[in-house]
């Protein structure tokens, strides 16, 4: 008698038949991963070119995290924040002292930390500003993503993510990303913030003209308006720097943070920034029965201390310089525009090549995962731990696949 091993279709099948069709994945199924590297249910290998959109910034399975979620797995994981617990301040207290801020409102995915930023700046508009009540406005780019919730969607303008799904939440203005005056236009006594990516990744990792950023700060500062950045995964070394606004010495009033944040072990989120503005939050206006819990606090403090040595900072500026080399000797040979800071590229391909998702596919087929967005952009992502001949590699691969 043989044992029947269940193929790679046989998965695929079970996903289609019994999980919502949200998503469109690449036909592999991943059994096993360490590192910049995964393994799929054939025990065929890959090289990780995506990395989670950011989550796993530091590879699958880094040693320090999983150490640190086992030996809490041990302890204690839920308490609810009905209790104290022995993680949740020395937990707000690094991150709050690695990024420079005050206070710390921890929550579980990138979405939640959006959306409390967004209830933050309305009430610290209304407490603090003296907007009148249920009149506050919020600055918002064109081209954003911040998440998935109605509220967000609210003010995505891709079409897609939003039809359907109305009656949309008012209050959002949305002008053209890179463009501080558009801004400056839309700006009212009503105005109580500006939400930004400082590096768009879902729009095809879209680095902003040189001065948007610092043009923010001032319009913002001038107008008594505050700066919100999402660096949900621009943020913690993705580009070089803790933060993507660092490159421009800008900071924000608050810092939504996520991905990353949980080691690409569970789903961490918080939003960080001045005393001012999260102070305005009072008991019960706000929670979330798992947000700030024991494990995702020992995760995220092994996640500040990788991040505090600057080790991975350093890498992400090093090895993404030699990615975005090797990238750049393929402009004009299959590739029309390579974008992107440190460990991170939006890999324009040229017109006539292949789509994006026949891109993703073949690549696939050659073991390198990576992922359209848009329709003609491969976003880069590798992990941050990843060598410069495995970006090699993983570029050689790309040239194959655009090549002409
Ligand atoms: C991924 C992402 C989010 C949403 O995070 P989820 O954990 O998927 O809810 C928000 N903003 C940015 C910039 C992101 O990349």
């Amino acid at each position: 008698m043989t044992a029947t091993v269940p193929t790679t279709a046989a998965f695929i099948e079970l996903d289609e038949r019994w999980s919502t069709h949200n998503y469109h994945p690449l036909p592999v199924v991943i059994a096993e991963a360490e590192g910049a590297w995964v393994t799929d249910v054939q025990g065929k290998r890959y090289l990780d070119f995506l990395a989670g959109y950011s989550a796993l910034n530091f590879g699958h399975r880094h040693p320090a995290l999983v150490a640190a979620a086992v030996e809490q797995l041990h302890r204690v994981t839920l308490t609810s924040r009905a209790f104290h617990h022995d993680q949740l301040g020395p937990f707000c207290r690094e991150l709050a002292e690695l990024t420079g801020t005050d206070l710390v409102l921890p929550m579980n995915s990138g979405a939640e930390a959006v959306e409390s930023a967004l209830k933050v700046a309305r009430k610290w508009a209304y407490r603090v500003k003296g907007v009148p009540q249920d009149t506050a406005q919020i600055i918002v780019a064109g081209a954003n993503f911040h998440g998935r919730t109605t509220t967000i969607v609210s003010f995505s303008t891709d079409e897609v993510a939003r039809a359907d799904f109305g009656p949309f939440t008012p209050g959002f203005t949305a002008v053209k990303y890179g463009d501080a005056q558009a801004v400056e236009a839309a700006i009212t006594d009503r105005t109580a913030a500006v939400l930004v990516e400082p590096v768009q990744g879902e729009a095809g990792v879209v680095v902003p003209p040189a001065g948007y950023l610092r043009e923010l700060r001032r319009l913002c500062d001038e107008n008594n308006v505050l700066l919100i950045a999402d660096e949900i995964q621009s943020g913690l070394a993705r580009t070089g720097e803790l933060f993507a606004l660092d490159h421009d010495g800008v900071r924000a009033d608050l810092y939504t943070l996520g991905k990353a944040l949980g080691g690409g072990i569970l789903p961490v989120s918080a939003v960080v920034g001045r005393r001012e503005v999260l102070g305005v939050l009072r008991p019960g206006e706000h929670g979330s029965t798992f947000g700030g819990n024991p494990l995702a606090c020992a995760v995220g403090r092994a996640v500040i201390k990788l991040l505090a040595t600057g080790e991975f900072q350093e890498r992400s500026r090093v090895v993404g310089e030699h990615l975005h080399r090797r990238l750049g000797e393929l402009v004009g040979r299959g590739v029309a525009e390579v974008r992107g800071r440190g460990l991170w590229a939006g890999v324009e391909i040229a017109p006539g090549g292949p789509g994006g998702r026949a891109a993703s596919e073949a690549l696939m087929a050659r073991g390198v995962l990576c992922k359209e967005t848009q329709e003609t952009t491969l976003r880069v992502a590798p992990p941050l731990v990843v060598t410069e001949a495995e970006v090699d590699r993983g570029v050689d691969v790309i040239a194959e696949v655009l090549g002409t």
